[in-house]
């Protein structure tokens, strides 16, 4: 897990088992088995019954620390960047015709024309078809858009009366072989001194769980957290969750590398169209996909090749 943060690791031994993934017969155990070899044991050069757990799962609260919230939301960076700009916010885009006249936007609220545009909307919504291309998008970047994975990765943030879990740690790990439990744990009350928990959840847990109603929800965080903090753990006061699989204009988290060639498929989504139609976006970024800083740095590079 270390080795993952670290730039100075190599990358080649990482890659090559996770591409066997592309070919048919690979199978998952054989990259467990190195995953657990190259993160586990010879990271800590020691087999992995011979490791003490207790250092293994306190990684998330040693490696979770303040600078990794941006207190009072992250809309604070967004209003920053806007600064200047006429935004257009409870705009859909509905349908874009292109040609050599030109690009025009048919959205909830009007109809605009430019001579290039830039799409950002995330693969799950390109995926959803609820913006129509005229003329349709190349086969190539269809089959990209088809390709990409698109994760879940949804939160819970618990309010509470008072904080009955320790002060310090910034964040939790919850280890457990059951499933549909809440592995993650950030906690509020270290970094901005409310008595809040935030429980993350990924893949098909997340999926679970946004099926699930906010009690029920709330009812399996609290026995998460009888075992992690003791008996006295009370419900929440107030429960407020994201559902991003749910939301139309997210149609989930962040792009994953499923098994296609996940280079090539960024490549493809990210290349112009007639040098008209560009395309920026976390999934559009071959080096910082799935994060922030690269829909950052992809709006760059194609408001450069705007
Ligand atoms: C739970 C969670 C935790 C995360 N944690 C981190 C983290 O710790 N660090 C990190 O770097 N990244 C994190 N990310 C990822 C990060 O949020 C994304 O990579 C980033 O927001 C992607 O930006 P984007 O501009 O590509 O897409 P988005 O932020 O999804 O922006 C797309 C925009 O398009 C709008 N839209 C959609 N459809 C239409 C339409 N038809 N018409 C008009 N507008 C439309 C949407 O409303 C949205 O505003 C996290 C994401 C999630 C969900």
């Amino acid at each position: 897990m270390k080795a993952l943060l670290d730039p100075h690791v190599p990358l080649e031994p990482i890659v090559q088992p996770l591409l066997q993934q592309r070919f048919p017969g690979a199978s998952h155990e054989r990259l467990l088995a190195f995953l657990r070899a190259y993160y586990l044991e010879n990271e800590y050069a020691a087999d992995l019954d011979e490791l003490g757990a207790y250092e293994i799962v306190t990684v998330v609260a040693k490696k979770t620390k303040e600078r990794d919230y941006l207190v009072g939301g992250y809309d604070r960076l967004l209003a920053s960047l806007a600064q200047g700009l006429d935004v257009r916010l409870g705009t859909v885009a509905l349908r874009v015709r292109h040609g050599a006249s030109g690009v025009t936007v048919e959205t909830s609220r009007g109809t605009f024309a430019a001579s290039k545009l830039v799409v950002t909307l995330p693969v799950g919504v390109l995926r959803s078809g609820a913006l129509e291309f005229e003329p349709a998008l190349p086969e190539e970047k269809q089959a990209a858009i088809a390709q990409i994975g698109v994760g879940d990765f949804e939160k819970v943030v618990m309010l509470f009366d008072e904080a009955f879990w320790p002060a310090t740690p910034h964040g939790f790990g919850f280890a457990s072989t059951a499933s549909g439990t809440l592995p993650l744990w950030l906690n509020v009350q270290a970094v901005a001194d409310t008595p809040a928990l935030v429980a993350m959840s990924s893949g098909h847990v997340a999926r679970e769980l946004s099926a699930m109603s906010d009690h029920a929800v709330a009812e399996r965080a609290v026995a998460q957290m009888r075992a992690m903090f003791g008996a006295a753990s009370k419900g929440p006061r107030a429960i407020l969750r994201t559902r991003w699989h749910d939301d139309p204009f997210a149609r989930g988290a962040y792009s994953y590398p499923g098994p296609h060639d996940l280079d090539a498929a960024i490549s493809a989504l990210a290349s112009p169209v007639d040098g008209r139609l560009l395309f920026a976006g976390e999934a559009t970024d071959r080096a910082w996909y799935s994060f922030a800083h690269g829909a950052y740095l992809s709006g760059v590079r194609a408001a450069n090749e705007a």
